[in-house]
């Protein structure tokens, strides 16, 4: 499965996920002010997926034409994502999954590759739904515990295979024992310490090593900030001073430096992922649900 020069490392896949809201503030008004973000990903040729709820791909919400002319991989963020209520993993979210691939399918003719569930709550009902519609992989998991939520810290931190079905997973890699790679703690440390933590990572052994964020991670919007609890809102803040899409673009440029090869995750789904390790869909039932 190895791409690119011998001395390369990685690959590190870059995600977002693109959804009707702003941290926990409903709103899109973000998704306006992004285009110096995709003029960089495009002249960049920076390999990019977009994981974007089916409510705004059957919306015809503009962002979707957007992210396609810049390159980047449009896949599936659920269909409404509402941040409340979502339920466990232990629960099936068909009625998400179905209207989200129903949207995508009416849009770009065809089923998405991969899947990403809202909150990074998946189940194993989720997975069989996700794998009988023909989807490529899943990336959903957060390798940590989310008290309450989900405890996936016993499962390998680099892409493993779903068994029966057969669906290849590709986590969000973590930058250091329980802390997970996403742009919100990636802005707190800066690009400089993160490009470390990351380039050490994907040294150790050659995985696919995700990362994931959102646009309220790299554009500040001090309006959907204003409605935000008080200690969220200074998280949010402080990381936009310390990261943001400035820092993002300098995290890219330390990577590249150093020798680290950037890729989609489609283009890893699409090879010979036969040879990932397998977990049986027993296991998560019995380990990962709270
Ligand atoms: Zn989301």
């Amino acid at each position: 499965m190895k791409s690119g020069a011998e001395a390369s490392l990685g690959p590190v896949c870059l995600t977002l996920d693109v959804e009707p809201d702003y941290g926990r503030a409903t709103t899109t008004r973000i998704l306006d002010r992004i285009s110096p973000f995709l003029d960089w990903l495009s002249a960049n040729r920076i390999p990019m997926t977009a994981f974007v709820t089916g409510q705004l791909i059957a919306q015809h919400h503009p962002i979707v034409d957007q992210l396609v002319a810049a390159g980047v991989s449009v896949e599936l963020h659920g269909h409404d994502h509402r941040a409340e209520g979502f339920g466990t993993l232990r629960d099936s979210h068909a009625d998400e999954i179905n209207r989200g691939t129903e949207a995508y399918v009416k849009r770009f003719g065809r089923v998405p590759s991969g899947y990403r569930a809202p909150a990074g709550v998946i189940s194993a009902a989720d997975l069989q739904l996700l794998a009988s519609l023909g989807y490529r992989y899943d990336s959903s998991v957060f390798p940590v515990r989310r008290k309450g939520c989900y405890d996936f810290s016993h499962f390998p931190r680099h892409p493993f295979r779903w068994m029966e079905p057969d669906l290849p997973e590709f986590p969000v890699g973590l930058l250091a024992p329980r802390i997970p790679a996403g742009l919100s703690f990636i802005n707190l440390l800066g690009p400089t310490l993160a490009a470390v933590l990351i380039r050490r990572a994907v040294k150790r052994i050659w995985v696919p090593y995700v990362v994931d964020g959102h646009f309220h991670n790299l554009f500040p919007d001090s309006t959907a900030l204003a409605t935000l609890p008080a200690g969220l809102r200074g998280l949010y803040v402080l990381g936009q001073w310390s990261g943001g899409f400035k820092g993002f673009r300098s995290l890219v440029d330390r990577l590249r430096e150093a020798g680290v090869t950037l890729a989609g995750i489609h283009e890893i789904a699409s090879q010979n992922t036969a040879m990932l390790p397998g977990v049986s869909l027993a296991a998560f039932e019995s380990r990962a649900a709270p």
